[in-house]
């Protein structure tokens, strides 16, 4: 039931005779339309930090500081900078993700690596959100895995790492302290692998799950940013899946958690001791 917007032309055909050509420019405008939310959204994603920076800026070279006070502006500043590399590394990570023809199976990683140092940063963020809180995150692998038991999957590492981890690092920057967040990694009976996140924090009202993929949709803005968010994640994470056939889930209860899984095709993923099959994207 959308509009249909529709670019009429007539085109000289014959003697005295008009070709009436039509064409359906909807998705056209509708890409144009993206394009330019997307160059406004970045603008002022970049543009909040910079005005921050200058106002410091200003400050240190106005006012006569103390030392202290010198020190406390300088690692704002820093905080700022650095809000600024990271949203700059996550756009330049998917326009490469958008640029370049999916990864080729030939490169087989072992799962059981690509998640403990995925959990290992995970753990270094969750203690610098809980630094000051009574209690940190639980996090923990369900059911505790043996290496050799995950087997391998085929794909582009640092892209992999970086999808897992992107789900596994708002588990806990989104999880209140205390919290419990619970990772898996299942083969399935099809041959497909299945790699979860569940977390104990405030859930997602089910209106706003179709969008969380869409570059900088956020649901608590100032959240996001307390945490170091730019928005871009799950896009970046929803890119990764696609490009190697994977399918990202997301299942949420307001109010007890939720769980973000991607689904790996059997073709990705070689059991121990299985034989590969023919790599496929
Ligand atoms: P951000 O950098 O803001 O975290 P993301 O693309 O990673 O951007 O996520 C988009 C939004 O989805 C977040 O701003 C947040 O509102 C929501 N979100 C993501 N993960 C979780 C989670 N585990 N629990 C609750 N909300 C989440």
């Amino acid at each position: 039931s959308r509009p249909i917007r529709v670019s009429i032309h007539l085109h000289p055909y014959g003697e005295g005779r008009k070709l009436l050509l039509s064409r359906d420019v909807t998705a056209l405008e509708q890409a144009e339309a993206m394009r330019r939310d997307f160059v406004a959204n970045v603008s002022h994603e970049i543009r909040t930090p910079l005005t921050v920076l200058a106002g410091f800026v200003e400050t240190l070279r106005t006012l006569p500081l103390n030392e202290s006070e010198r020190g406390r502006y300088l690692a704002l500043m820093a905080q700022q900078s650095e809000r600024m590399q990271t949203l700059v590394n996550d756009l330049l990570t998917l326009s490469r993700l958008e640029g370049r023809p999916p990864p080729g199976a030939a490169e087989w990683t072992p799962v059981h690596s690509l998640l403990e140092r995925c959990l290992q940063e995970a753990r270094t963020l969750s203690a610098l959100v809980t630094r000051g809180e009574t209690a940190g995150h639980e996090l923990r692998f369900d059911p505790a895995p043996s290496p050799r038991s995950m087997g391998e999957i085929a794909g582009a590492p640092n892209e992999l790492h970086s999808a897992l981890s992107n789900l596994l690092n708002n588990a806990v920057r989104y999880t209140p302290a205390g919290g419990v967040i619970e990772v898996q990694w299942r083969v399935l009976p099809d041959g497909r692998a299945e790699f979860s996140v569940k977390d104990s924090g405030p859930g997602i009202a089910p209106e706003h799950i179709p969008r969380l993929t869409e570059r900088f949709y956020r649901i608590d803005r100032s959240r996001s940013r307390e945490t170091g968010g730019t928005g871009l994640g799950l896009a970046i994470v929803k890119h990764v899946a696609q490009r190697h056939g994977a399918e990202l889930r997301i299942d949420s209860t307001p109010g007890l958690g939720s769980t973000f899984s991607i689904i790996f095709p059997a073709s990705r993923i070689k059991g121990p001791g299985g034989e590969a099959p023919a790599p496929a994207p």
